[in-house]
């Protein structure tokens, strides 16, 4: 069966790197971080552990050669001491041959020759100590170290980023690749930020643009109404009653009204103002005429008829 196309080659998740919000992104380069530490450490053990297995390896093989060269020796001593008929029991000789008689040699002969390889072949067993403490303790070290387990860190990752928990493998993890991606992010953050203040600053120009406009409208109406107020002047002859409540208008202070408010797109126009009285003008402030004759109960078709007479628009 081919590998691979039936089981997913990995069985950890893949992290959607582009969708992860900068923070996320953030501490998944922290979990690298660790992960490569902990990595890190973990080869030092395997490594430290590789170099003590063969320190020790070194010491047991010089130990054995060791071992190997006094058996050697004590071979040959025993080979050399076979003409003496020298007794042995076990590793411990008998100090005194057992002397023949009729070989031409004398016993002092004998013990002169032998003495010395008796001698040597004591030292030499002193010094041959198969299976020492020593040697089974180098053993029992290097089997430890066989067997000691190393764990290597987790390549396992969980990460829960809007209530999805991802398992995730985190030595797949490339960082300069997320950093990059933050990058990206808070560049397109930052302009966004920008384009939004732009947005805003030009939303504030437009809105002064249209207050500082509709103030010069009002401005300029209000000053075209001085000379309409001049024109205004037959209506005290004509008729100086005021046109809303009916009442005599006092010669000194007449009010000129704009019948449709200015600032309700009213002109200053002989045929939008009109001369009323104090009272009213003052009540009436920036309501429509409708507005105003209902606030006062008036009788709206005699004001209206009023107002016609003197040439006005209603
Ligand atoms: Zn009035």
């Amino acid at each position: 069966m081919p590998r691979g196309k039936r089981w997913p080659d990995t069985p950890y998740q893949k992290l959607p790197l582009e969708v992860l919000s900068v923070d996320v992104l953030n501490r998944v380069i922290d979990m690298r971080a660790e992960y490569d530490l902990a990595l890190r450490a973990y080869q030092g053990r395997i490594a430290q552990s590789e170099l003590e297995k063969k320190s020790i390896e070194r010491a047991l093989s010089s130990a054995d050669t060791h071992q190997d060269d006094v058996q050697n020796e004590i071979a040959q001593l025993y080979a050399q001491l076979a003409p003496f008929r020298v007794g042995v029991i076990g590793k411990w000789l008998l100090f005194e041959p057992t002397l023949t008689i009729g070989s031409g040699l004398g016993a002092a002969h004998y013990k002169l020759e032998a003495q010395p390889l008796i001698a040597k072949l004591n030292d030499a067993y002193r010094r041959w100590q198969p299976g020492t403490p020593k040697s089974s303790l180098l053993r029992q070290q290097l089997q430890d170290l066989e067997t000691k387990p190393h764990f290597a860190p987790k390549r396992e990752a969980k990460l829960r980023y809007q209530s999805q928990t991802f398992v995730f493998d985190i030595a797949a993890i490339d960082t300069e690749q997320l950093v990059r991606i933050i990058e990206k992010k808070e560049g397109k953050a930052a302009l966004e930020k920008a384009e939004e203040r732009n947005k805003h600053d030009r939303m504030q120009t437009a809105l002064g643009q249209t207050k500082a406009k509709a103030a010069a409208y009002e401005n300029k109406q209000r000053e075209l109404a001085k000379t309409v107020r001049a024109a205004l002047q037959r209506q005290l002859k004509d008729n100086p009653c005021c046109p809303y409540c009916n009442v005599e208008l006092s010669s000194k202070e007449p009010h000129a009204d704009h019948i449709h408010p200015i600032v309700k797109g009213g002109l200053s126009t002989i045929e939008n103002m009109v001369f009323v009285c104090e009272s009213c003008n003052v009540r009436k402030g920036t309501l429509t005429l409708r507005a105003f004759l209902r606030k006062m109960n008036y009788v709206e078709v005699e004001v209206y008829e009023r107002l016609e007479g003197m040439g006005k628009d209603i």
